[in-house]
């Protein structure tokens, strides 16, 4: 399965790593909240940073 990518660039989408215009970086079009690994990394940020490490 394909997954559709945005320039960082100029904002164009494609399906390569680079972008086709501008040569700029292409990133997931996705937001990554919509990732699967998203819960996890959310553990991992709160294992990372206790609530006695936040500061306010
Ligand atoms: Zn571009």
């Amino acid at each position: 399965m394909k997954k559709i990518r945005k320039c960082a660039s100029c904002g164009a989408y494609t399906l390569s790593a680079k972008c086709p215009k501008c040569g700029g970086e292409t990133k997931t079009a996705h937001p990554p909240k919509f990732s699967p690994e998203d819960k996890w990394a959310k553990y991992r940020r709160r294992f990372k940073f206790p609530e006695g490490e936040k500061g306010k």
